[in-house]
């Protein structure tokens, strides 16, 4: 059983650190929503009164934050949880942030620090069948290997500080193109007479097969729980897609390296969420695609 701070309790933070309790850690959360709070308390942690509380006495400290300038300032800013934990423990940022700020809090923090970003949305996050992609030095993420799997299943250590991030814009950049490009293909397959049915027979078994088409496909049918069989209800939202496209087309400027696909994404996601689609599932896509 260990000591853990864990600050951020909202739809991904509230779920994982319930997890954490569940296998028996002594968990110390806050978060500035006091519902989020009450929440937390309700399944049996403690409630601190910041988060440099949550972060004092504590052997892990975990933040689930909703982008890079809260992760900072949290971990860094006056009052912030870096200095206020103990000079042992190990720091780690679960949230979605851009590589650059990763490397730089982890730099400024003092202490050994992870960033360890998740895929698996909500689901994920209740069931504890995450998976986690993680940055930063050996040692620290063995020590949090155990932690980590009693919130997700599948854990991967990718490399240095920021690691963990390149992972997941990495990844998301692929997931938003392959969706894409499957909502099209099959935009073109109802204008040639051909039925979502046989589509997705065939290019399920050939190379046109994708995680998009196979566990998420964009139309009805074929995945009976995908979202497109309840009207593209969340899932994951297309605004946390267009976050994330963000986060890897900051990263490819920085990097100098050519996303052209990744840019497109971009600009149709965003076309998506201008139009006011930003709470319906990244699948969803294909309605705009589709003109309609
Ligand atoms: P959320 O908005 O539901 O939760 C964030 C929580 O942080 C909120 O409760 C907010 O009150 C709290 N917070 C913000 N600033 C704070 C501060 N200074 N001190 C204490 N609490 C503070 O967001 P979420 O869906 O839980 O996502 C968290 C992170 O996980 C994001 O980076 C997101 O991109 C990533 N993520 C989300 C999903 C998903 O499906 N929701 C999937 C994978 C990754």
């Amino acid at each position: 059983m260990a000591r853990i701070g864990f600050v951020g309790l909202g739809n991904m933070g509230g779920p994982m650190a319930r997890n954490l309790l569940k296998a028996g850690h002594q968990v110390a959360g806050y978060d500035l929503v006091p519902a989020a709070l009450d929440g937390f308390a309700a399944a049996g942690g403690t409630r601190a009164g910041s988060a440099a509380e949550a972060a004092g006495g504590a052997e892990f400290v975990i933040t689930m934050l909703p982008a890079g300038k809260h992760v900072r300032e949290a971990w860094l800013g006056a009052g912030g949880m870096a200095a206020a934990s103990e000079a042992g423990a190990v720091l780690i940022d679960g949230s979605t942030i851009d590589v650059a700020t990763a490397r730089e809090v982890a730099a400024g923090a003092g202490r050994p620090m992870l960033d360890a970003p998740v895929s698996g949305g909500t689901m994920g996050a209740e069931a504890g069948t995450l998976t986690f992609m993680v940055g930063g030095p050996e040692e620290a993420f063995a020590r949090a290997q155990p932690i980590l799997a009693a919130m997700g299943r599948t854990i991967v250590h990718c490399g240095g500080a920021g690691a963990g991030q390149a992972a997941k814009v990495c990844n998301n950049m692929m997931l938003a193109a392959n969706m894409i490009v499957t909502a099209e293909a099959f935009v073109l397959a109802e204008k040639l007479g051909l039925t979502h049915q046989a589509l997705f027979e065939v290019a399920s078994q050939s190379s046109g097969q994708s995680w998009a088409l196979t566990s998420y496909c964009p139309v009805p049918g074929p995945v009976p729980n995908s979202p497109a069989n309840r009207d593209y209800r969340p899932g994951f939202a297309a605004a946390l897609m267009l976050k994330d496209l963000g986060l890897s087309q900051e990263a490819a400027a920085s990097a100098r390296a050519e996303t052209p696909l990744g840019a497109q994404a971009l600009a149709l996601y965003r076309r998506f969420v201008e139009a006011g689609q930003g709470d319906v599932d990244f699948s969803g896509i294909i309605r705009m695609l589709r003109g309609g």
